[in-house]
């Protein structure tokens, strides 16, 4: 592999943005392929599970250049246009991604990528519009020295523009949030409900938002569970 391929997994849209700070906004996506972590109700599992999936057939290697070319074709009729890089883990690639990243923001399109927070954002900083992180809390079932890494959030929060997005299933969970929030101090925070179905999405935002008003903060849906279910592409 050169630094000028890319491990994608998916290119999509126009679709909308289904969630945090962008949501409802018309969008491309391109979904990176592989994670270096392994979360427990992870719904990108096709990224990453070669226990589950074949990575031949879910992971292909792309010249930056046909990435760029494929978003930009599907994309030309988008008045504002936004492309969302998420995975996966995107920035495992991000030396390769930043020509993506170069390409677009030359073209007027804004960009946002959606991240874990455990690999520094390195090249990308100052050449990205918002980073999404997403630290994962215990209930992804991973230990936290690998789902945590307190200094690379903290970059995050002081190099570039960003928002937090906790994923969380009970409000009992908001407790381990308002610690790393204490810690990191992120200008944004958005609490998102654990759900692939419209039943779990509504009942955990019901249970979650009262809390979530009471703490300042945000709560976040996925508006492509709401229209699209669970499916893929979307
Ligand atoms: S970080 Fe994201 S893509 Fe990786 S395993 Fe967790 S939920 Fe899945």
């Amino acid at each position: 592999m050169t630094s000028t391929t890319l491990w994608v997994s998916e290119l999509f849209g126009p679709t909308v943005q289904g969630e945090g700070a962008s949501t409802g906004r018309p969008a491309m996506f391109l979904r990176t392929g592989h994670c270096p972590l392994r979360c427990s109700w992870c719904d990108t599992r096709y990224t990453w599970d070669w226990s589950l999936y074949s990575h031949k057939v879910e992971v292909r290697p792309m010249d930056v250049h046909e990435v760029w070319s494929a978003l930009s074709a599907a994309g030309a009729e988008l008045p504002t246009p936004l492309l969302v890089v998420t995975g996966g883990e995107p920035l495992l690639q991000r030396e390769a991604l930043l020509i993506v990243v170069e390409s677009a923001r030359r073209e007027g399109w804004r960009v946002e990528v959606e991240t874990s927070g455990v690999i520094e954002p390195g090249c990308l900083v100052g050449k990205v519009d918002l980073f999404t992180v997403s630290p994962k809390l215990a209930n992804s079932g991973m230990p936290a020295r690998r789902r945590l890494k307190i200094s690379t959030l903290r970059e995050f929060v002081g190099l570039t523009d960003h928002v937090f997005k906790f994923v969380v299933r009970h409000p009992s969970e908001l407790e381990e949030v308002e610690a790393i929030v204490a810690d990191v101090s992120p200008k944004s925070v958005v609490i998102q409900p654990e759900a692939t179905d419209n039943v779990s999405l509504a009942e955990r935002s019901r249970i979650l938002v009262e809390p979530v008003i009471r703490r300042g903060w945000t709560l976040g849906t996925r508006l492509h569970i709401t229209l699209w279910g669970d499916e893929r592409g979307r």
